[in-house]
């Protein structure tokens, strides 16, 4: 035991060991021999104690100037700043991804907290002029009051960024439950709000399992917002939950993203594009692109484009420079990507390139699949169907364009969509008539810092995140009438 390092939750502003006393131990998913740290298995009790914490700094919090919000962010971003390299490090050794992934979350992180310190000052109300003589209507935004933040462990300090501080900027206060996964990244966001001196029980961090104290956080009737992100089997469960409260939800979840090619001349572009979007962070991406819809005439070429790009991935612990994709997060995740590829074969599908788990030295002490290509797959298979989650692009050729959009839309997922194309008819159709939040044309699934982020049917729920969509979640409004004469 000497030697191992124990973190606690965080909560009103202090390090508190769980109420249950027990830990478990996070390892480098990489280097299952790397113990990284024990982190706190948290229970309900612990759960309503920050959500306590939370209430209570909210009044204050609340009634503060935005300006003056603005500033604790302002501090908390230049902290970030400095801590670029150290967080991002963390998060390799912690999540798999590569170094080079890893920086790209605090990175982002300093520019979209830039932006939401900004948006405390522009809380924009509606007037209008009244229906009566002497009476003056205001609407104001005002916040909504303890907001739960849940996030996955796939951009496991970026993604918490992007709820906790929208939620701190409109005047909220905030309850944090990191991913089993990744609780570190977790703890470095909590220290940095502590350099921040942000003012005690605004900012809440509980750790363990969310099958154990999610419901306690979702049913808790203190809690008036829940912004989550991670798979549409738990964003169900807390939508339901959250219902009987009448408590806002925010919910980005699953994807089984398309991507369209259809008469477009540069295929080494598109192939380049998809492979990408399709093995970034080993496919861990809700954004990954997992289905290449393509017209038939083409699919031969673009295929053989793509498993050229896709030799180029150099397997490995992310914290190896010359590595370009780390391991899966965790050997259940890894088995059921497995087990999908699998399938893919008995369904009739060729296993083009890829499909194998790498075994051998270093890649015995992590679960490592190789990137992989499904070709001759249908619609109806089960890899067109669920999300996998993991490296593994599924091709499914079709004869015309409007049979790629049916395909492409034949999905209970609505999240991004990508077109490649040079004909303006199918952009303009595809951009009508595509079921997703976010739909680019002539690129990947990469999105701006300042735009809306979302999902539409079961991918998402709630105002968009990011950009000034996150206001209306963040807040709701107060109409104020005065007769003044
Ligand atoms: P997950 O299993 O749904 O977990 C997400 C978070 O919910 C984790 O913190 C988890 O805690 C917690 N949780 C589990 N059960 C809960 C409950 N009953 N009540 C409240 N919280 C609960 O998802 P994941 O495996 O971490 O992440 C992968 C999924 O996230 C994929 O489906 C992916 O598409 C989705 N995702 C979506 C987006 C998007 O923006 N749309 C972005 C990234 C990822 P534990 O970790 O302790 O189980
Ligand atoms: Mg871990």
């Amino acid at each position: 035991m000497s030697g191992t390092t124990r973190y606690n939750n965080f909560i009103g502003g202090g390090w508190k060991p769980p109420s249950s006393g027990a830990y478990y131990p996070d390892y480098n998913p990489a280097d299952e021999k790397d113990l990284i740290a024990e982190f706190p298995l948290s229970t309900n009790a612990d759960a309503d104690e920050a959500i306590k914490s939370a209430n209570d700094a909210f009044g204050p919090w609340s009634r503060l100037l935005p300006a003056e919000r603005a500033k604790y962010i302002e501090k908390f971003v230049a902290h970030l700043a400095e801590n670029v390299p150290r967080v991002g490090a963390a998060i390799c050794r912690e999540e798999g991804k590569t170094m080079k992934e890893a920086l790209g979350e605090p990175t982002r992180g300093v520019v979209e907290c830039s932006y939401f310190a900004g948006e405390a000052q522009r809380l924009d109300g509606i007037t209008m002029p009244s229906d009566r003589k002497g009476v003056v209507s205001v609407a104001a935004r005002v916040p909504i009051g303890v907001v739960a933040a849940i996030s996955p462990w796939n951009f496991p300090f970026l993604t918490p960024l992007r709820k906790i501080i929208p939620a701190l900027a409109m005047g909220n206060t905030v309850v944090f439950k990191p991913a089993f996964d990744t609780p570190l990244s977790g703890v470095l966001l909590m220290e940095l709000f502590e350099k921040a001196e942000l003012p005690p029980g605004v900012v809440n961090m509980v750790i363990g399992k969310g099958s154990a104290m999610g419901d306690a956080i979702s049913g808790n009737p203190l809690v008036r917002g829940i912004t989550f992100t991670g798979s549409t089997t738990v964003g169900r469960r807390i939508n339901l939950r959250a219902a009987e409260n009448f408590t806002k939800v925010q919910l980005e979840m699953g994807g089984k993203n398309p991507c369209i090619v259809a008469d477009y001349a540069n295929l080494d572009r598109a192939a380049a594009e998809i492979t990408t979007a399709a093995f970034a962070v080993s496919g861990q991406r809700c954004t990954s692109i997992s289905r290449v819809i393509v017209l038939e005439k083409h699919a031969a070429e673009l295929e053989a484009k793509i498993i050229e790009k896709m030799k180029s991935y150099v397997m490995g612990n992310g914290a190896d420079p010359k590595v370009t994709m780390g391991p899966i997060i965790n050997r259940a995740a890894g088995e059921s990507i497995m087990a999908y590829i699998r399938s893919a074969r008995d369904e009739g599908a060729t296993v083009k390139a890829g499909g194998a788990q790498l075994h051998g030295g270093d890649y015995d002490t992590g679960f490592y699949i190789e990137p992989t290509l499904i070709t001759d797959a249908t619609p109806s298979m089960k890899v067109s169907i669920d999300e996998i989650f993991g490296p593994v692009l599924v091709s499914i050729k079709v004869a015309s364009f409007a049979d790629a959009m049916k395909v492409a839309n034949d999905t209970e997922y609505g999240l991004a969509a990508s077109l490649f194309s040079d004909n303006l008819s199918y952009i303009y159709d595809f951009q009508q008539n595509i079921e997703s939040g976010m739909a680019h044309v002539n690129h990947g699934t990469v999105t701006d810092s300042t735009m809306p982020f979302g999902g539409v049917k079961h991918s998402g729920i709630g105002s968009f995140s990011k950009g000034v969509t996150n206001k209306d979640f963040f807040t709701t409004y107060k109409v104020n009438y005065v007769k003044y004469s």
